[in-house]
């Protein structure tokens, strides 16, 4: 695993030095995140990379998964989705095991520590263990047009923290605690994201089927309808009627996610038998992730609602093409026609998408913006910079911050 001394070389040396004076200052501190899935997502993503920097960094970090039954998951995606502004019937009967659930959590957690950092709304309830240390609310969500009995319900819960984080302007909301605007990250020498020998991408592609004779179109996404895998394929059906190409959908589950085997068979409903559709069911393999976004031409994120995209990042930061629709956190990191292309419909995605591969220089231009992009405000430098001065800000006056 790469030491932040290794990151000289991407950020340059004055950022890494300014992480280490900041997190002087927290030495020794008990830093624990909480949130509901140790595999699968853009969470654990982010997770897995932070935690062992805030540690190199000598804080105390640690990382606690809630546990759930199935039941408990079922409601809780029903309320990710709801807060997606999708329309969701939850019954009391729902919030109950939801109550039950954190109450049973309660319990078993061991909950000390200077800062509680609580991600998403799963783990939320258990706040009520407070005591007169630090808790702050990380929403990862896209909480602009929530269904509103379900915003009200974490209503109950928000206030009693210290503070709530959230990863775009547009997601704040009016709280009575402190709002830290904070967006995700991605880490430039995980597996998933550092660069890749030729042959290795080649390999990749030979041993999921997938030959590299046409240009190929890539979603690379958990199988949630959010994601809107189905209209993929209709991006891909209409761009095929005049470029010929390959369409690859590759995606695991999450633990926390129980509709993913659904979706699955939807999709490939959808996608019949054209032989140059793709459906990867995938295990968690970063560098297959990583070689799928480098071996394609354009890389594709058509989702209804997103609370970041870090599989925009991701491919941005291969320098490659991408169109993507204008939702949630994605016009922070694809300025339209400069480091990619925002879409808005199937039509309007199916058009973009043949744009890029009709004009190789306009797309591999939109790709190299893209990657500065990426490297000026979205690698994991920035985002344990702006997470330390989080953490410092919560032992000073809420009213004047002095960093
Ligand atoms: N991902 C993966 N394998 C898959 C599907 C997704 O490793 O089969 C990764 C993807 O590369 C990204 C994360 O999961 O790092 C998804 O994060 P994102 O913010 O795009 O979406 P979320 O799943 O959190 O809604």
């Amino acid at each position: 695993m790469p030491k932040l001394a290794d990151y000289i070389s991407v950020v340059t040396q004055p950022v890494i030095d300014d992480l280490r004076l900041l997190a002087d200052k927290l030495r020794g501190k008990v830093i624990r995140n909480i949130n509901s899935t140790a595999v699968g997502g853009g969470v654990t993503e982010i997770l897995n990379r932070m935690v062992p920097f805030l540690q190199e960094l000598g804080i105390d970090a640690h990382w606690d998964v809630i546990k759930g039954g199935e039941r408990f998951f079922a409601v809780t995606k029903k309320i990710h989705n709801a807060l997606h502004g999708a329309t969701e019937r939850i019954t009391d009967d729902d919030l109950e095991v939801f109550i039950r659930t954190s109450k049973d959590n309660m319990a078993e957690m061991d909950l000390s520590g200077d800062i509680i950092f609580v991600h998403d709304p799963q783990p939320i309830a258990l706040i009520e263990k407070k005591e007169s240390n630090k808790w702050v609310w990380r929403c990862h969500v896209d909480v602009s047009e929530p269904q509103r009995n379900i915003w009200d319900f974490l209503m109950q819960y928000i206030p009693r923290y210290n503070a709530a984080v959230f990863s775009a302007p547009s997601f704040s909301r009016p709280l009575p605690v402190r709002q830290f605007l904070i967006s995700p990250s991605i880490d430039p020498l995980s597996d998933k994201n550092r660069d890749l020998p030729d042959d290795m991408v080649r390999t990749v592609f030979d041993k999921y089927g997938v030959p590299l004779d046409k240009p190929v179109i890539t979603q690379i996404s958990r199988f949630d309808r959010l994601k809107d895998p189905v209209g993929v394929i209709d991006v891909y059906k209409r761009v095929k009627k005049y470029n010929d190409c390959r369409l690859v959908l590759a995606g695991g589950t999450a633990s926390d996610d129980p509709e993913g085997l659904q979706v699955l068979e939807e999709v490939r409903e959808a996608a019949g038998k054209d032989r140059d559709i793709h459906i990867l069911l995938m295990p968690q393999n970063d560098l297959d992730v990583n070689a799928l976004q480098r071996g394609s031409t354009v890389i594709l994120q058509k989702s209804l609602r997103e609370g970041f995209g870090l599989t925009i990042s991701e491919a941005l930061w291969k320098a490659k093409p991408v169109v993507a629709s204008h939702v949630g956190g994605i016009p922070l990191q694809i300025k339209n026609k400069y480091s990619g292309l925002l879409c808005r419909s199937v039509d309007g995605a199916a058009f973009a998408v043949k744009q890029l591969l009709n004009n190789p220089g306009y797309a591999r231009k939109l790709g190299e913006n893209g990657r500065e992009h990426i490297r000026n405000n979205f690698l994991l430098t920035r985002h344990l910079k702006d997470y330390l001065l989080l953490f410092l800000s919560l032992f000073h006056s809420e009213d004047v911050v002095y960093l």
